[in-house]
């Protein structure tokens, strides 16, 4: 992933969101289940999507408002998603809906529905800052019926599952900043090395010099802190604090190190001939997909201050 990363972090994404769309699975459903929808993955060259963010719910997960109920071995699904990875290219999506949208967080429960379920409806939004090789769509759910055996887990385990998906996943973002943010680093000592300013190159000037220190540091950082929470899934401990920290620490610091390679670059780093604006335009979603930095300090918080 950070290899993909350096190249293109839309492409990194593409990725991501396959791993997002397929752990509810690999947490909580079936064997068979499991094979059925992951096997493709491997095999062919199919995408998967997480269907959990909608116009009107993204931080305030518990307050969606696609409904579902179940009519005789059916379940039937009707709402609006939005924002979605992969979203008009993805042959299956891990969805999350609610039975009743006033039991917040207990009325909701996580299906597997095929792309092409009649009443699935996927429109790609376009007029993105950045990532723009990545698909994003609004994806409309009409009447969709699904059978019983679509339903993830149980019923009212779809906001646990949602998260427990969030702990595994979120440091996979740690890859993607990591890849980004060392691109930024080698594009910004090279073009200082090369670029002369008062007679000598500008890597010559302490300020320049210290930009690229701490971009140094922070990408040597970020890689610490991906495997530790990789290490403390891998252990079974739980791992939601470090995921945060590992996501917050690497959203965060990439943004800024994105912002310095521009700051390095000079005139030139504003302009599209050159590597670093498509760095930091790109960089910018790292703060906000799969939960806001806000929103992962909120997560460290709430376990810092548990008695
Ligand atoms: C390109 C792209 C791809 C995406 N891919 C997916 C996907 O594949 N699947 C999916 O389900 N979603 C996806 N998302 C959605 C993404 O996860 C949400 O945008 C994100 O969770 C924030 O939700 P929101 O946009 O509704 O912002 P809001 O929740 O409205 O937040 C707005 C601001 O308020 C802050 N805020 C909100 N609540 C609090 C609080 N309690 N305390 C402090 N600050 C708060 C936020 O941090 C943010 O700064 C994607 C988004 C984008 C832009």
């Amino acid at each position: 992933m950070a290899v993909i990363s350096v190249g293109c972090l839309g492409g990194g994404a593409i990725m991501a969101a396959n791993g997002v769309g397929e752990t509810p699975l690999n947490k909580a459903a079936s064997e068979e289940r499991t094979q059925h929808f992951l096997g493709g993955l491997c095999s062919d060259f199919k995408f998967a999507g997480y269907a959990l963010t909608e116009p009107g719910s993204g931080s305030d997960v518990a307050g969606m408002t696609t409904r579902y109920k179940r009519d005789g071995d059916h379940f039937v699904l009707d709402g609006v998603k939005h924002f979605i990875t992969n979203g008009t290219e993805a042959d299956w999506f891990t969805v999350f809906a609610t039975r009743d949208a006033s039991e917040r967080h207990g009325g909701i429960a996580c299906f597997v529905v095929p792309a092409d379920t009649p009443g699935v409806t996927t429109t790609k939004m376009t007029g993105k800052l950045g990532q723009r090789c990545s698909d994003t769509a609004e994806i409309g759910f009409d009447q969709v019926r699904v059978p019983l055996d679509a339903l993830v887990g149980n019923e009212g385990e779809g906001f646990h599952i949602a998260m427990q998906t969030f702990e595994r996943t979120r440091p996979q973002i740690g890859p993607m900043c990591i890849g980004i943010a060392r691109r930024a680093l080698e594009e910004s000592r090279d073009y200082a090395l090369e670029r002369e300013q008062f007679g000598e190159p500008i890597a010559n000037f302490q300020a320049i010099q210290f930009m690229l220190a701490d971009m140094a540091i922070e990408v040597e950082a970020m890689r610490l802190l991906t495997w530790k929470a990789a290490w403390s899934i891998d252990q079974g401990e739980p791992a939601s604090i470090v995921a945060s920290y590992a996501k917050a620490f690497g959203a965060d610091r990439t943004i800024q190190i994105a912002i310095n390679a521009v700051q390095i670059f000079g005139g030139y780093g504003y302009m599209k001939e050159y590597p670093v604006e498509k760095l930091m335009r790109d960089a910018k979603l790292l703060q906000i997909y799969e939960g806001t930095s806000q929103i992962q300090r909120m997560v460290i918080a709430r376990n810092l201050l548990k008695k």
